[in-house]
């Protein structure tokens, strides 16, 4: 498996950069406000300083799907990501397959749940499959598979699109650690414990608590991830799975996405089950790790808003990005957004260098810890 199936030698950073984010620049002035008037000039100042950030500083959505024709959809392998990435300037994407997708649906709360057992492997079968599917993307799309940091480093450098392979549940492992090693092998570099099923690793925020927090096996997964080299990410885990994953980690732990319990800026929602308390995300805090919030606010200015509650309660060290985009409305539907979040942060307050780590260099602190 290749890292980079996309045949493109670098280009300068100094050709590639301006010739690629100019237009946005553009565009990003145009939007708001009458040309000539104070809001117009205040809109592109924060376009060039957003441009600014994103040109100096890896920016990863450190949970996603990919979008409408991405790996959760039905549509073939496509080109619509890394355009999009292109478009917004987003640097990285932490794609992520979702193992039980067979077998979810929304029960009668309108929230995602199991609405059936799998059979035995059938999980397994369904996550091979969409690695497949990725593999295509990469060789194919015109987006890189980061591997390694420095991976992640060259792909900003030329400009390119970079993914990190990422497994949202690992529901497929039916307690095989050998499937851990081979999904490595397959380029993953990125897994979360738990999702919508119950598994042999810990409980979930949204189902029945069945293991009092982390299993022995789930234990056994946090250690494998650290000798084999993976983010360990434990959304979706309970807070009881999260103190217990935090005192068997050696290494820096993501909780990918979330919001703030009780969060003022996303207004009344259906995903209170899926927010975490301020003592939740100060243990993920603790391991030098970071809390990735979604992007179900309804605006990008509510969406800053939603990153200032958290990084009130854990600093801005311990805040990234991690969308969830998918299917689901958010305020970053396509990544042509990515680039007027990072504006909109600018504008609500934070300063260039604490904008860059929510960005991605918080995450980046994480993968070079857990991957190199
Ligand atoms: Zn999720
Ligand atoms: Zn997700």
């Amino acid at each position: 498996m290749d890292c980079c199936g996309y045949g493109h030698a670098p280009t300068p950073r100094s050709l590639m950069w301006p010739a690629m984010l100019a237009p946005i620049g553009a565009m990003l002035a145009g939007s708001v406000g009458p040309l000539g008037s104070t809001a117009a000039a205040r809109t592109a100042e924060t376009a060039s300083a957003a441009l600014d950030v994103l040109r100096k500083s890896i920016s990863v959505d450190v949970h996603t799907h990919g979008g409408k024709t991405g790996i959760t959809s039905k549509a073939p392998p496509n080109e619509d990501l890394a355009n999009a990435m292109r478009a917004g300037s987003l640097a990285v994407a932490c794609l992520a397959d979702v193992p039980d997708g067979p077998i979810l649906g929304r029960n009668a709360q309108g929230v995602l749940a199991a609405v059936r057992v799998p059979e035995p492997g059938e999980l397994y079968r369904h996550h091979l499959e969409r690695l497949t599917w990725m593999d295509e993307m990469v060789a194919s799309h015109g987006l890189r598979r980061a591997l390694t940091a420095a991976d992640l480093e060259a792909a900003h450098q030329a400009g390119q699109p970079a993914v990190i392979a990422d497994v949202e549940g690992l529901d497929f492992l039916e307690t095989k650690i050998e499937r851990l090693e081979e999904a490595h092998q397959r380029g993953i570099r990125h897994v979360q414990l738990v999702h919508y099923t119950p598994n042999d690793i810990g409980d979930f925020q949204t189902g029945a608590v069945t293991h009092q927090g982390l299993a022995a096996f789930g234990a056994e997964v946090i250690r494998a991830c650290h000798r084999l080299g993976f983010v360990c990410d434990v959304a979706h885990a309970t807070e009881a799975v999260v103190r217990q994953a935090v005192r068997v980690a050696t290494k820096p732990l993501l909780l990918s996405h979330t919001a703030l319990s009780e969060s003022r800026a996303m207004c009344p929602t259906a995903l209170t089950g899926r927010q975490v308390s301020a003592d939740h995300a100060r243990a993920i805090a603790e391991t030098g790790g970071s809390i990735g919030v979604w992007h179900f606010f309804p605006s990008l200015e509510k969406y800053v808003d939603g990153l200032k509650e958290m990084t009130e309660i854990v600093g801005v060290d311990h805040v990234s990005i991690g969308t969830d985009q998918h299917v689901t409305p958010g305020s970053v539907p396509d990544y042509t957004r990515w680039v007027h979040l990072v504006a909109a942060m600018l504008r609500g307050g934070f300063t260039p260098e604490e904008t860059g780590k929510i960005a991605g260099g918080n995450y980046m602190r994480i993968f070079r810890a857990a991957v190199g």
